[in-house]
């Protein structure tokens, strides 16, 4: 059984002796190892059933130690790195030679952020080294966003999660590509948004991989609850009065038969609880999930980018 605790020497010695550790970020929760650990990083790639072929990001205390994985650092990169960490900005970067290939997936680039959660922070600080930490979630099952959340994914094993209380952000990190003599390419949408970027870049954004950048495991289904998903504009009438379908509103709930969350209409606090209501509704066993779609607009770009894998539309 895993085992929820509070206890940082004890989380940072179980990453130092080559365990694997459920940590909080405030994007979601990180399946963490020691980034500079072969055997530790393969044993993330088996608990979660991630193929080999997709990269891991590489989680930093600070923005100094950026140069002992990063080649280079382009000067675009900088800027952003100074905007923008701590925080849910993943920067791709040209690796140097040395970083594991089971990090990069064998490619010539390594992803890296600075997360802002305090109790990250204080890990990251204690360990005094880059720790791997994908989404502690079986391979194309829904991201963690609580500590209880990584138990349910993973109830055979003997993790230990360290408990930060639920994510702030709850949608994963906005990555951006920046190789030398190409311009900076948006490569996974996240709650800091395109905009936000581009004011600091001072010039647009390239969208999706091109050029030298690859960008392996971005597949279209994703984050999938088990319950067959559906999003809607109108909701279907009949599924109004079935108990068996459960809903996930923006906003503008109505009356159901059936279980049903309404996430807000601030798209904030709707990614803040996105995950969270898939886990409780999924876990409900109901025949349907329907999910009312929030309304178009930069802000909510990164949620309709996570419901667009977790759900097929109805209308
Ligand atoms: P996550 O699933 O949140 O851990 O994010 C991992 C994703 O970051 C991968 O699926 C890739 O899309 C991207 N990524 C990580 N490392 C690299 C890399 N070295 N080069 C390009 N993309 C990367
Ligand atoms: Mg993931």
């Amino acid at each position: 059984m895993p085992l929820i605790t509070e206890d940082l020497a004890l989380c940072t010695q179980r990453l130092r002796d080559g365990h694997l550790l459920a940590m909080p970020t405030e994007t979601v929760y990180g399946l963490a190892a020691d980034a500079r650990n072969d055997d530790a990083v393969h044993k993330v790639f088996a608990l979660k059933g991630r193929p080999s072929s997709n990269p891991l990001i590489v989680h930093l205390h600070d923005a100094a130690q950026a140069g002992e994985w990063a080649a280079l650092i382009p000067p675009q990169a900088a800027r952003l790195m100074a905007a923008f960490w701590p925080g849910p900005l993943t920067l791709v970067l040209p690796a140097r030679d040395d970083v594991l290939r089971s990090v990069t997936a064998g490619q010539n680039t390594v992803a890296l952020r600075v997360p802002a959660h305090p109790l990250a922070r204080e890990l990251l600080q204690r360990f005094a080294g880059g720790l791997v930490a994908p989404s502690a979630n079986r391979y194309m099952s829904i991201s963690p966003t609580s500590a209880e959340h990584v138990a349910q994914q993973f109830a055979e094993s003997d993790l230990h999660i360290l408990d930060g209380g639920p994510c702030r952000v709850g949608l994963e990190s906005t990555i951006v590509g920046v190789l030398p003599g190409e311009p900076p390419r948006l490569l996974r949408e996240g709650m800091l948004t395109a905009s936000e970027i581009e004011r600091v870049l001072g010039e647009p954004l390239q969208h999706g991989a091109a050029g030298q950048l690859r960008v392996p495991g971005q597949h279209h289904k994703h984050y999938a609850p088990d319950t067959p998903a559906l999003r809607f504009q109108q909701p279907p009438t009949d599924a109004l009065t079935d108990p068996q379908c459960a809903w996930i509103w923006c906003g503008t709930p109505q009356i159901t038969a059936g279980p049903a969350l309404d996430l807000s209409a601030d798209p904030e606090q709707y990614a803040q609880g996105l995950y969270a209501a898939l886990y409780a509704l999924d876990n409900l066993g109901v025949q349907r999930l329907l999910i009312q779609t929030p309304p178009q607009g930069e802000a909510w770009g990164a949620v309709h980018d996570r419901l667009a894998r977790a759900s097929q539309p109805l209308d």
